[in-house]
């Protein structure tokens, strides 16, 4: 298939050999057994693959997001899910750019080794949801430790991360000019906060994906465990949002390549009627159609990689593409998973497990709605709603 998508093919054909040797049944199995790909993400984490974007003095490979994205499509397009590693890509790209010296000595060569893993970032709350800047979780400073109490939803790899990004307010709602401010991001050591204040709920949900509800009880954190500025956490957490964004797109258009690749040759194989299914166009246009959106995504998901790593502003871009990469993916999904009818539905073909797997894009991290209202408001400068 030709495609927008044949740059960094170095990259790629090294992903695609690594990838090989964890074919179908092997993401088969962990999905089956609500499992984690342990030997999967080993695998890329001895290749480098998940050090990409640290900075070669830390002992990563100094790479950008845009190569970074290679690598989650190339995942995704294997038939495998980067949902279960992608957190380190970009939390550790937080840390990269607003961390100090110290901080980046400290963790990013153990991160690059894989001695440590920093999957993990804690943003969502069950009673603010999207309304981030609501968020209840403290962080109130108390000597050389900050004292945190609150809860979050859904924050994903836990179980499978030593670190976490954590945002808390430091500053009250009402004590604060912009809403926006008063909130700060915080470097947790997993292990420490286990013994000490922070509560683990695991949450069963539709995609294999490992997620969790936290509760904090007076959970210590020491104060070098800040990054950057007390109050500017929102700000410094956005970049990474769009980081993550940018990256999630790259998995949908892999997905949707996925899909697309599995259809086509079902169609051209599948004889029903006496000719194949995919000589009929009422099967052929949605099939072409997806292509031209996965397509189109992978445009503005370029754009979006080449504005991030310029360190320019590309929250429009990166919101975009990963708006048009959910959507494309998801259609292409569905194409999928109809043109294959009744055997669609089986486990063993795997459509099903990729289809609940890239449906998650149209809700997390962002939702569908809350992405047409940052266009509508602050591309269009439309009155805000909220
Ligand atoms: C599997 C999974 C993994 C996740 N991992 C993480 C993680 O690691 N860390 C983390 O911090 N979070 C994580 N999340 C949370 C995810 O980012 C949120 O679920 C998502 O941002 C939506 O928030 P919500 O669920 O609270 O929905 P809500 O904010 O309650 O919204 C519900 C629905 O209402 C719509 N809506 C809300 N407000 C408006 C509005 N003003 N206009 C129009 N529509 C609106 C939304 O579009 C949405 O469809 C994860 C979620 C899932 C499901």
């Amino acid at each position: 298939m030709t495609s927008t998508s044949d740059k960094h093919q170095d990259i790629r054909e090294a992903v695609q050999a690594l990838c090989a040797g964890f074919p179908d049944e092997y993401h088969r199995k962990v999905d089956e057994q609500r499992g984690y790909p342990e030997d999967f993400v080993d695998a890329l984490t001895k290749a480098g693959w998940l050090a990409a974007m640290i900075p070669q003095e830390y002992g990563g490979s100094g790479l950008g997001l845009t190569e970074a994205s290679v690598i989650m499509e190339e995942i995704n397009r294997s038939g495998g899910n980067a949902g279960a590693c992608h957190g380190q890509m970009y939390n550790m790209g937080t840390l990269l750019r607003h961390g100090s010296d110290a901080q980046k000595k400290q963790y990013l060569p153990k991160i690059a080794s894989g001695e440590l893993r920093l999957q993990s970032m804690g943003v969502t709350e069950p009673s603010t949801g999207t309304d981030t800047t609501s968020i209840k979780t403290t962080a109130i400073k108390r000597g050389d430790r900050y004292v945190v109490n609150g809860q979050k939803v859904w924050i994903s790899r836990i179980q499978h991360s030593d670190l976490m990004i954590l945002l808390a307010r430091t500053t009250p709602l009402a004590q604060v000019s912009k809403k926006s401010e008063g909130m700060s991001i915080f470097i947790v050591d997993l292990h420490e906060a286990l013994k000490n204040g922070m509560t683990v709920r695991p949450i069963r949900n539709m995609v294999n994906h490992e997620t969790n509800e936290l509760f904090f009880d007076n959970l210590e954190i020491p104060a070098e465990n800040l990054i950057g500025d007390e109050g500017r956490g929102f700000k410094y957490i956005l970049d990474g949002l769009n980081a993550e964004r940018t990256l999630i797109a790259a998995e949908c258009i892999g997905d949707g390549y996925w899909f697309i690749d599995r259809v086509t040759n079902y169609a051209k194989e599948r004889v029903v009627f006496g000719r194949p299914i995919g000589q009929n166009q009422g099967v052929q246009f949605p099939i072409a159609e997806s292509y031209i959106e996965v397509e189109a995504a992978n445009l503005m998901r370029w754009k979006a990689c080449e504005l991030f790593d310029a360190h320019k502003p590309c929250g429009a871009e990166a919101n975009m593409a990963k708006y048009l990469a959910a959507k494309a993916s998801w259609e292409a999904a569905n194409a999928c998973l109809q043109f294959h009818g009744g055997f669609g539905f089986a486990a063993e073909y795997d459509i099903e497990r990729k289809f609940r797997e890239t449906r998650l894009y149209q809700v997390a991290p962002i939702s569908t709605n809350l992405i047409l209202s940052y266009v509508a408001e602050h591309i269009l400068d439309l009155p805000r709603s909220f």
